[in-house]
């Protein structure tokens, strides 16, 4: 009984989730802790202790109807108020409350700007290896998931074939750094490159192209890396941030767009995004969390904690043999799988009670996505499994 284009998506659901199963499978018969499940990108780190005041001051103090009520469809003024003086404080902008719409996670918001811009055939480009479910999120509104091949050298973006793949019917390019699963995050020079490019095909098609710039691990950058502020390079410049790694809160679902008043049509990007957010039925974000990440707008992760992982996981796969890219930035490693079919590799992986996600997923078969957003001593035990691995298929 299910519609056709839902029997589609079941049929092509979620790889990762689908591991994550397996990962409670496994767990059941072995034992949680002889599971090593890198599957989904579910922050081990706690919230900072900020988050919890917030929602305890809140909670007790809060008049019923101020916090649990509705309220715009874009949310509190005075959140979103907050939430621009923050990013002008950061990256020296001038937003106000009118540019920030709260969101349902960055999911949620994706979908409001897609459902905002899309008209049927309407085309979306996006770099691979990307995060698999903006097939689904351009899908939903009828448009076109165009696909740039990964450049495996460093994976910043293919910019040449980009150069070739854009069209008039290209209305929005996603971005995402730093990016899933690679970790790398996306240089200046890669965003004067492509900006560049954009300006120059707009001109030449007389259109408005936007770039919808997904950020949920802006905050997850090691070594002080710099991720550029995407509005500060290219005018038709979208946001979507997302709370849900920065604070580790990813079921609370609360994050927000940012819609630059430099972008085209932005009064009535602005309008029909507040509506989008109420007709998908999202109505408005949380109301608790909106007023809980506002008072949390300076609140950290313990980022020490990934980092550690990192330099663990790397320098071990490195030393078995593996070929990966030092990631710079979120919690996931992008490894090349020691054979061409990667999914047949974590086949062989799940028998050591190893999960990781076939690159496919991501649009870049012959790679594996591992998560490292995991407790240090399942990194610690999982390593002779990796090693073996290696060792087996060298033989
Ligand atoms: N975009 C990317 C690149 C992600 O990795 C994720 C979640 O893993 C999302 C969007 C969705 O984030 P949220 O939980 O804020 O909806």
């Amino acid at each position: 009984m299910i519609s056709k284009k839902m029997q589609e998506q079941v049929q092509n659901s979620s790889v990762i989730r689908a591991m994550f199963e397996e990962g409670k499978r496994l767990a059941g018969i072995h034992g949680a802790e002889n599971v090593f499940d890198f599957s989904l990108g579910n922050p081990n780190v706690k919230p900072p202790e900020d988050v919890k005041k917030a929602i305890m001051e809140i909670v007790n103090d809060g008049e019923a109807a101020g916090v649990h009520g509705y309220m715009n469809n874009s949310g509190y003024e005075d959140v979103r108020a907050a939430i621009a003086k923050s990013i002008n404080d950061k990256f020296d902008t001038t937003f106000t409350h009118n540019n920030i719409i709260m969101t349902v996670g960055a999911a949620g918001g994706l979908n409001v700007i897609f459902k905002t811009l899309l008209n049927p055939e309407d085309q979306v480009i996006t770099f691979a290896p990307f995060f698999g479910e903006y097939r689904s999120y351009v899908k939903n509104y009828e448009g076109e998931l165009v696909i740039i091949s990964p450049n495996t050298i460093d994976f910043q973006p293919n910019l040449d074939e980009f150069k070739e793949k854009i069209t008039p019917k290209t209305k929005a390019v996603i971005i995402n750094s730093p990016n899933n699963p690679t970790g790398v995050i996306y240089s200046e020079e890669t965003i004067l490159k492509l900006s560049g490019i954009l300006k120059e095909k707009q001109k030449e098609f007389g259109t408005d192209i936007y770039i919808v710039s997904d950020e949920p691990y802006r905050e997850l950058a090691y070594d002080n890396i710099e991720v550029p502020y995407l509005s500060k390079y290219y005018e038709n410049t979208i946001i979507g941030y997302s709370f849900s790694k920065s604070l580790s809160l990813p079921g609370e679902r609360i994050g927000y767009l940012v819609i630059s008043d430099q972008a085209a049509d932005f009064e009535n990007i602005i309008s029909a995004a507040n509506i989008a957010n109420r007709i998908l039925g999202f109505v408005n974000a949380p109301s608790l969390f909106q007023r809980v990440i506002a008072k949390c707008l300076d609140a950290k992760v313990d980022l020490e904690i990934y980092n550690r992982n990192r330099e663990l996981f790397y320098n071990a796969l490195l030393s078995y043999g593996y070929e990966c890219i030092k990631p710079e930035g979120a919690f996931y490693m992008f490894v090349k799988s020691p054979i061409e079919n990667e999914a047949e590799f974590c086949r062989m992986a799940n028998k050591k009670n190893i999960l990781i996600v076939p690159g496919s997923a991501f649009g870049c078969p012959g790679y594996v996505r591992i998560a490292y957003c995991v407790a240090y001593k399942t990194i610690e035990k999982s390593l002779p499994g990796f090693k073996a691995l290696i060792e087996e298929l060298k033989k």
